[in-house]
């Protein structure tokens, strides 16, 4: 059709949002401020303005058969877990495979995004750029918002009682690059998110003590889960999926308490998340648990005040020597170039059907990607924003149903309105990839795949939901999906299995592909 669309940003989200609408035949121009693509995921050590900052040891935490464009999985050779530069390396084929560095206007700033006078019946939008000091405007049909929300940081220091006293250094996460700064020193860590945690852990192998303050505490998760296979390929199937959305929330909760206690019980260790629901995110790491069984690492409760060297922590009397303190307090999310009347985010929330469609757009020709936070890796969440965005964009997928259609109480069930991105677990990661998978068809069919292809299907119901499920059939399908589900195991094997060769690809024992068959054909019949 032609149409227009600004893309804002070019890292994760920006890329596989300009491939989608390629994909579908729009015309999209990408706005990166920096000069070059990655977003995150380039790493410099130059902090730099308006950017999301790393430190180096970075490693993804979920895994790359998980973590995959659906259409594109990683090189064999890759790592289970992706330190920060592999990533950026993947980055760089995926832009190159599908030539996306020709839609990228690089050292351009988005400025403004406005609604044209004609927007009830155009749906268009003035985008005010600037590169080198210039200003342009443009028309654009529609608009895909893919800035991310980790460049603000968080530091509530009117939350921390005598901190302007307190006579040590401190900073926020964001600034943090190498652990040399806590070489001998008593460090303390304040929040326990997975900078936190993992700062926290760097840090203890050169101080003198480390400690972390959290005031909700988090589940623990290892990357090394069970039998040593990634968690998320263990966590993240359909069947899994199915018994947690199916039982009743007590039971729910009591199975998913007993998987995470498996390890070691968080109670014991300090960690035991304070709330029931929402579960916040948990924490990835696999060292903390033997950190503080060998005393490197303790956990502290919420800060209390700050004294001139010193920290006080809540229903603890002694006072805790302290050098430096580190805030891992988060990030705020902003979209400075919107007006407030199009997203408004208050308290961390803003009110965007499923997390991307502003719910007050007379024309949903305006996007918000990437901006859910859900139990599992994001690249395959932003992409199928995307492929569905692209869709509503060309007009191929019905509008968006406006809130005004469905009841408060379905509202709530679904937990469809409302932005709430530091609350995980309320939305399923498979859950929503299915549910956006269906607005598009290309959401698998198990059932209709079990008389076609059986073995396909019990990969998909019993394996881990990796991302090719979603390129089977539907628009964007794609002829290697198949393929890249009967191997996703073998991906994972290849660069661990390095002394003695891979066997056979088979990850079923056939014993279980038999009970697995069962156990199915008894959920078809219960009604799945
Ligand atoms: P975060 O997950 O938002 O955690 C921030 C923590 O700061 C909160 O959980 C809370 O911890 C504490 N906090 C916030 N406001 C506070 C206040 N007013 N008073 C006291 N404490 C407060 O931030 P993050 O750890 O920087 O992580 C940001 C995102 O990046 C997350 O999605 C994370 O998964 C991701 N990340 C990924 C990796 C990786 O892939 N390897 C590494 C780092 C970060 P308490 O409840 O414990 O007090």
């Amino acid at each position: 059709t032609g149409m227009r669309v600004a893309v804002v940003g070019a890292g994760v989200t920006g890329l596989t949002a300009t491939k989608c609408c390629l994909d579908e035949g729009l015309e999209p121009t990408c706005f990166e401020q920096s000069q070059d693509i990655g977003g995150l995921w380039r790493y410099t050590e130059h902090i730099e303005a308006g950017r999301p900052s790393l430190y180096p040891s970075v490693i993804s935490n979920t895994s790359k058969e998980m973590s995959a464009f659906s259409d594109f999985p990683f090189p064999e050779h890759f790592p289970v877990f992706l330190p920060n530069a592999l990533l950026l390396d993947y980055l760089r084929r995926y832009a190159e495979r599908f030539g996306l560095r020709e839609r990228i206007r690089f050292g351009t700033t988005v400025v403004s995004i406005r609604k044209r006078p004609d927007f009830a019946t155009t749906g268009q939008w003035n985008v005010v750029t600037e590169a080198g000091g210039k200003q342009t405007s443009d028309v654009f049909d529609a608009v895909m918002v893919c800035t991310g929300n980790f460049s603000e940081p968080s530091l509530p220091l009117q939350c921390f009682p005598g901190i302007e006293r307190f006579r040590g250094q401190y900073f926020h996460s964001r600034q943090y690059k190498h652990p040399d700064v806590f070489q001998g020193k008593r460090v303390l860590v304040v929040g326990m998110g997975n900078s936190g945690v993992d700062i926290a852990v760097e840090a203890s192998r050169v101080a003198a003590k480390v400690s972390i303050s959290t005031t909700r505490g988090a589940w623990l998760l290892s990357r090394v889960f069970e039998h040593g296979y990634p968690w998320d390929m263990v966590l993240n199937t359909r069947l899994m999926s199915l018994i947690k959305t199916n039982l009743p929330g007590p039971l729910a909760w009591w199975l998913i308490n007993h998987k995470v206690n498996q390890r070691f019980n968080h109670e014991n260790y300090g960690l035991q998340p304070e709330n029931r629901w929402p579960v916040r995110e948990p924490v990835l790491n696999d060292d903390l648990p033997s950190y503080i069984l060998t005393g490197r690492i303790t956990i502290k409760p919420g800060v209390k005040e700050f004294k001139d060297n010193s920290v006080l922590f809540h229903n603890c009397p002694e006072e805790e020597p302290i050098d430096i303190v580190v805030f891992c307090t988060g990030y705020m999310v902003s979209f400075p170039f919107l007006e407030e009347s199009v997203v408004r985010v208050e308290n961390k929330h803003a009110s965007l059907y499923k997390y991307v469609f502003p719910t007050h757009l007379e024309k949903p020709t305006l996007a918000v990607l990437g901006l859910i936070n859900t139990l599992g890796g994001i690249m395959p969440i932003v992409e199928m924003q995307a492929r569905w965005v692209s869709r509503v964009f060309k007009g191929r997928v019905a509008n968006v149903s406006s809130p005004s259609n469905v009841s408060p109480k379905m509202q709530l069930r679904l937990g469809t309105f409302g932005l709430t991105f530091d609350e995980v677990l309320k939305t399923e990661w498979l859950v929503y990839l299915d549910t956006l998978a269906s607005f598009i068809g290309a959401k698998p069919s198990v059932l209709g795949l079990l008389c076609t292809d059986p073995w396909l299907a019990l990969t998909i119901f019993f394996g881990p939901c990796s991302p090719y499920q979603y390129r089977l059939r539907g628009p964007g399908s794609w002829q290697g999906a198949r393929q890249a589900i009967l191997t996703q195991w073998d991906r994972v094997l290849k660069p661990t299995r390095t002394r003695v060769p891979a066997g056979s690809s088979s990850s079923f024992p056939s014993l279980l592909a038999v009970v697995g068959f069962l156990l199915l054909l008894a959920a078809v019949i219960f009604g799945f």
